[in-house]
């Protein structure tokens, strides 16, 4: 077996019948690590712990114990998700020496189910970006072409499957975190539905659009890694009372009926050439395969970005209140020169440690909340979330799945959007109505682009969908046979 390129499925299967054992599958990784990460940066802590870890569950399966549905499977963790004993950063220098006490509930899953936490992946600070280049602990590379933004925010997470140092990992997506740098990095990523998986222990950012999910090679290992880790938690009020499915064993990838819609406001005019002629080619094959296609239409779809920065700014800047250098994260160094009063020491100690980006969000959200400007904004951009959400509840109603491209183009330079946020605030136009409305959302490796770089293709499921989202996925992913890697592995 080839381990760096093994699918999740595989690397489990070979370590329970003991053709490999888990601490070579984690060691091969680690290798694979040591050699990329200088360059790629798509770690900002390795857990040490792994090899041990890999032993102890090499020792039980010896004795013929159960070793779990995800055995000897490195997992890499989004830094914005609490690992216990294991720093967690959140890509920012307010929680630079955070060490959580506890895990949150979608990894202790992942550990009951035999996985091994690899180490903890880069990303935009507190999640907030497109690009991972707003990372205090400096920006992640695509490995497809080093000069590329790998996309964001989970861009590290992307970089660490697409570069064959894990072959999974997870994400938390709030407005296209998990869907875009998957796009752009050419892997599956499945934002799920909002409540399948506990948000215990995954830092905030705006606690009603955040939902953490799968970063893997295959469509099948995305559905394996999220059926172990969905389900309701005490410990999050907002978890779903759902029934979780065995989605891995139940992929049907007969699509003979199935209404798929294709909103005309995915397909406007900012839609790349070479993006559109990638959902073009998945069109053809779903028509093939015996779905049938029609247009619908959306049309709040384009109110989807000015809603989503109000909402996700406002709830951003409530979350962040808590990080003010007495309960929560980094203090400045006041020994030299004392603060002259308590709004002087906060001052001093966010404004050290939040990068620019943050606090351009804590102002628009702080802005948007205060009074006299609440009715005008937060209150009007949330009646236009319910509205957009009846549309599409009520498009769910006419088509089993949507199909549209997930942004307008694939992967971007490295700097040459970081200096104009509203430019890179547009590449949320096809991902963020997902967040608004609670359904999930899939991206399936769809083609290249002409200078090589991958485009993925989104499918959209109404609530609690996921299985037609993994049963199109899978479809695409037979018919296209993408076998190509990138030249780091
Ligand atoms: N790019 C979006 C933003 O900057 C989405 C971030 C996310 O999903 N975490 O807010």
């Amino acid at each position: 077996m080839q381990i760096l390129t093994a699918s999740l499925s595989e690397i489990a299967q070979a370590v329970r019948s003991r053709k490999v054992s888990a601490r070579e599958v984690v060691l091969a990784h680690l290798a694979q690590i040591e050699k990329c990460n200088p360059r790629l940066n798509a770690f900002i802590t390795i857990n040490h712990a792994a090899e041990k870890q890999a032993l102890e569950l090499d020792e039980r399966i010896a004795k013929g114990l159960e070793a779990g549905p995800l055995a000897g499977v490195p997992v890499a963790i989004k830094d914005q998700i609490c690992t216990r004993g294991i720093k967690t950063t959140a890509a920012s220098k307010m929680l630079h020496n955070f060490i959580p006490p506890y895990s949150a509930t979608l990894v202790e899953k992942l550990e009951q189910a035999g996985a091994v936490i690899i180490g903890k992946t880069n990303q935009d600070e507190f999640a907030m970006g497109s690009s991972t280049e707003t990372s205090a602990y400096g920006l992640a590379r695509n490995p497809w072409n080093s000069d590329y933004v790998p996309g964001g925010s989970s861009g590290g997470s992307a970089v660490a499957v697409a570069g064959g140092m894990s072959p999974a990992a997870i994400g938390t997506d709030t407005g296209g975190s998990i869907r875009q740098p998957a796009s752009f990095c050419g892997i599956v990523g499945i934002k799920p539905t909002y409540g399948r998986v506990s948000r215990y222990g995954v830092i905030a950012f705006a606690s009603s659009l955040d939902q953490a999910g799968p970063m893997t090679r295959t469509v099948l290992d995305a559905a394996i890694v999220l059926e172990n880790i969905s389900g309701l938690d005490a410990k999050d009020s907002t978890s779903a009372n759902q029934h979780v499915p065995a989605w891995s064993r139940s992929l049907n990838k007969s699509l003979k009926g199935l209404r798929v819609g294709l909103p005309k406001e995915y397909f406007a005019t900012e839609l790349g050439s070479e993006t559109r002629k990638v959902i073009e080619g998945a069109i053809d094959i779903l028509r093939l395969s015996g779905a049938e296609l029609t247009e619908i239409s959306l049309p709040l779809t384009q109110m989807a970005v000015p809603v989503y920065y109000l909402v996700a700014t406002s709830e951003a800047s409530s979350n962040l209140a808590r990080y003010d250098g007495v309960r929560y994260g980094y203090r400045a160094n006041f020994s030299e020169m004392p603060a002259e009063d308590l709004a002087e020491f906060y001052c001093r100690s966010r404004g050290e440690a939040f990068g620019v980006e943050v606090k351009r969000r804590i102002i628009l959200g702080t802005y948007a909340l205060s009074s006299g400007y609440y009715e005008d904004y937060y209150k009007k951009a949330s009646q236009v979330r319910r509205l957009l959400r009846d549309q599409y509840v009520e498009a769910f109603k006419k088509c089993d799945v949507l199909l549209g491209p997930v942004t307008t183009t694939p992967a971007f330079k490295i700097g040459c959007k970081s200096t104009d946020p509203v430019e890179m605030y547009l590449n949320d136009i096809y991902t963020t109505s997902a967040n608004l409305t609670g359904i999930p959302g899939i991206s399936i490796p769809g083609g290249f682009a002409a200078n090589g770089m991958p485009i993925g293709v989104q499918i959209l499921g109404g609530h609690f969908q996921e299985q037609l989202l993994f049963n199109v996925g899978a479809v695409l992913e037979e018919a296209l046979s993408l076998k190509e890697f990138p030249n780091v592995l």
